[in-house]
């Protein structure tokens, strides 16, 4: 028999239950023990769905009380020793005080899980670094799984994964020093395990799926031979991205089973199957774990025959990774119409979808049969559905030609013809979009939304915060104004919603990180643009000023990062698609007198594949994306991009290549390190290096700023520079806006005042 499995089911509840008890325990509302109560209930829960859905094992260890890497670090007694705690009696405060801070301890830091959207904490490594052991909490969980009457597969963090995704803080050359001290421990927690008779254990290796050096590889020899004694069963767990090329390495690592991602890469099965041991588990993840659409269980079945056939009950089956990243259940989506939620499954659907391929291939096909019928009427409903395929885009986008992706002149002509048409000063001073979202903007929004407040009322009240925005900022001095972003409640929702093609849940939440969970939308058809999306906002906020005001649009590669996507067309084609609803935009912006249009792309690099093989194939289409969204405008018009909080300088020539007039750029938290690239690669269009951080209530000194802007006048000519904040304002509160803008303006002020001086001096002397 076929065994069915998960590698982990997502643990902030259908109602997103884990995060009203984490945060209501961090106010002191609740005890910690209530919050584990409601922990307990949570995986009680899940469990009773793997149960009930005929998955053979259930899985435990994939709970976490804010991250699985930080529960991971419990586990071991790892977490940093900055925090001077008892890592044997680690409460749940302390644990929260590692994640999230206190006055007296900086939280750790916390990145993006590969390519998903979700974010660990990230580990520190010291010489001092041990694993000498931590809290019992997994083996509690599991005591409760087996009160419960529950078979469970233990799921761990993968000792090489977990020191690969730690940083080293000091004393270490390398983070392979490391481990000779965490074979033991995980050594040490294996023999527990199977004392307590636990059959398996899922070890989580996805950096096996990245492009790692020798010494990484052969790491991995040397650890798993180690934990090959007195352990349970193994399953050596890959996802995100093919290992067909490891192949060897796997071959040769004394583990019981390897489960492969088949979604991101089908081709792998049938390469690595010809040599496939006999005695060893091969685990195909065929469910989507990373996306929301209905699978094809017709054809999964028939992919996996020849597999079946030479695998027998050796043939494991489950999603492609951990349900982490998809939301808990369809079946709280009630606003959706039946057509549209015919073509979805959510994490406890994909359960059956995994067990409903496992009864047709262990030829119980007959208890299975409404299942496939009803994924066979999805597939073809989309196959062929007009909500889906629209031919207007489709004859747009084949009839595109590289001159719809290239500006009319070459920078250097249109910055004299822009700088002519706004004659801004040496300098000039701006702000990325959102300016502070008060309370008062959300209560409006969410009146609107109900019916309570009427289509004229909120359009009133949207143009006074827009009315004093503009004020604000003609107060400020500032030179190129923006409208404040106050009729959008995200940067992505806002588009989608005016957008043909775009789905919206109500309840399905995705944990980002910790107690934060994310709601994105779903791109299901052609994108097509309807009617204008921000032209009235933008004309209004023009009308009050004549400065110029820019236009404020979400670029295609953010549009399409920050959404589930369509998995019957590239991703490429859906960013064209979006890119040419943009550049109607763009076009009716510039119709309508606005002569700057920022077309934000915050996820740009968020995007990259993870082997960096593939990744000019990605930067040639997600560049091709943002050109042709603003490649179709005169040459005066000045296009401005945003991005932040990622590491640019790898990817320097494609940034250059999406040939925008201005950058801004977030910067000001690495002290300018950023610009050194900007600065070797001699980028050279004009570019706004962020002079403060948004994220913090602290107002920045004018000094601090000027320092800054001194050391960007190091690696960009000052005719090129521009003076911002590091992102939008939207999380700040006015009085400390208008601070930090405040010195902001003065030191762009300042700054202008020493050139001119030099300048004159300079006259003077020749
Ligand atoms: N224009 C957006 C804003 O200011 C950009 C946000 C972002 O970069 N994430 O809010
Ligand atoms: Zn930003």
């Amino acid at each position: 028999m076929t065994t069915a499995h998960t590698l982990g089911f997502p643990r902030i509840g259908a109602q997103r239950e884990l995060k009203f008890a984490q945060e209501s325990f961090w106010r002191g509302d609740i005890t910690e023990a209530t919050l584990r109560d409601t922990g307990s209930d949570l995986r009680a829960r899940h469990w009773a769905l793997q149960k009930q859905a005929g998955l053979d094992v259930v899985s435990v260890g994939d709970f976490a009380w804010y991250d699985q890497v930080l529960n991971t670090l419990a586990l071991l007694g790892a977490l940093p020793g900055r925090f001077g705690f008892d890592a044997k009696q680690l409460t749940l405060a302390d644990y929260y005080v590692a994640a999230r801070g206190n006055p007296q301890h900086f939280a750790m830091e916390m990145t993006k899980w590969f390519d998903t959207n979700y974010h660990y904490l990230v580990p520190e490594w010291t010489a001092d670094t041990s694993f000498d052991g931590g809290v019992d909490w997994l083996f509690d969980e599991l005591a409760e799984a087996a009160a419960l009457g529950h078979t469970a597969k233990v799921t761990l963090v993968g000792p090489l994964s977990l020191l690969y995704l730690g940083k080293i803080k000091s004393g270490l050359r390398h983070k392979l020093d490391l481990l000779p001290k965490i074979i033991p421990a995980y050594q040490k927690l294996l023999a527990r395990l199977r004392e307590q008779d636990v059959p398996w254990v899922q070890i989580d290796e996805p950096i096996l799926a990245l492009d790692l050096d020798s010494a990484w590889l052969n790491a991995f020899v040397l650890a798993y031979n180690g934990l090959n004694h007195k352990a349970p069963k193994v399953l050596l767990a890959t996802y995100f991205e093919s290992v067909q090329d490891r192949a060897a390495l796997l071959h040769s690592l004394p583990v019981a089973g390897v489960h492969l991602d088949l979604v991101r890469a089908p081709q792998q099965l049938p390469a690595l199957l010809k040599d496939w041991p006999q005695d060893r588990v091969l685990s195909a993840g065929v469910i989507d774990g990373r996306n929301i659409w209905r699978a094809d269980l017709t054809a999964l079945t028939a992919s996996l025959q020849a597999a079946h056939a030479q695998l027998g009950n050796k043939l494991w089956l489950a999603p492609s990774c951990s349900l982490l990243h998809v939301p808990v259940d369809l079946a709280a989506e009630t606003a959706l119409d039946a057509e549209t939620l015919s073509w979805l499954a959510f994490a406890t659907q994909k359960l059956d979808e995994v067990v409903a391929i496992k009864q047709a291939l262990n030829g119980n096909g007959a208890s299975v049969a409404t299942l496939f019928t009803a994924a066979d009427q999805a597939i073809a409903s989309r196959r062929t559905s007009v909500r889906i395929h629209n031919p207007i885009v489709q004859k747009r986008l084949a009839a595109i030609t590289p001159k719809d992706e290239t500006r009319h002149s070459a920078f250097d002509s249109r910055i004299s013809q822009q700088q002519k048409r706004f004659a801004l000063p040496l300098f000039p001073t701006t702000s990325i979009g959102s300016f502070p979202q008060t309370k008062n903007i959300r209560q409006a929004r969410a009146a609107y939304k109900r019916g309570d407040l009427s289509h004229l009322e909120y359009l009133e009240s949207m143009r006074a915060e827009i009315r004093h925005v503009v004020e604000q900022q003609e107060k400020l001095d500032i030179d190129v104004l923006v409208h404040g972003e106050p009729e959008r409640n995200d940067m992505v929702e806002y588009f989608g919603e005016q957008l043909w093609g775009y789905g919206f849940t109500l309840n399905g939440w995705v944990q980002s990180y910790g107690s934060r969970c994310v709601k994105p939308p779903f791109i299901y058809g052609d994108v097509y643009r309807p009617e204008a999306m921000t032209v009235s906002w933008s004309e209004y906020a023009q009308s009050l000023t004549s400065r110029p005001m820019k236009g404020m649009l979400t670029g295609p590669v953010t549009m399409l990062q920050w959404s589930f996507v369509r998995d019957d067309q590239p991703r490429s084609t859906t960013a064209l698609q979006i890119a040419l609803a943009l550049r109607d935009e763009v076009a009716d912006l510039e119709k309508a007198g606005i002569g700057m249009i920022q077309i934000d792309e915050p996820a740009f690099r968020e995007g990259l594949p993870l082997k960096q093989q593939d990744w000019s194939a990605y930067l040639d289409w997600a560049v091709r994306a943002f050109k042709l969204s603003s490649a179709g405008i005169k040459d005066d018009t000045q296009i401005h991009t945003h991005m932040c909080y990622s590491e640019f300088n790898d990817i320097l020539p494609w940034i250059a290549a999406m040939d925008a007039d201005v950058i801004t750029i977030e910067t000001s938290r690495s002290d300018m390190e950023l610009l050194d690239g900007f600065g070797e690669f001699a980028y050279p269009n004009d570019i706004g290096p962020g002079v403060y951080d948004i994220h913090s209530p602290r107002v920045p000194k004018v000094s601090e700023m000027q320092r800054l802007l001194q050391k960007a006048r190091s690696v960009i000519p000052d005719a090129r520079l521009w003076v911002n904040p590091d992102c939008g304002l939207k999380t700040r509160d006015w009085p400390e806006t208008i601070a930090a803008l405040e010195h902001m303006v003065q030191a762009a002020k300042l700054l202008r005042a020493t050139v001119s001086a030099d300048d004159e001096a300079h006259l003077d002397c020749c």
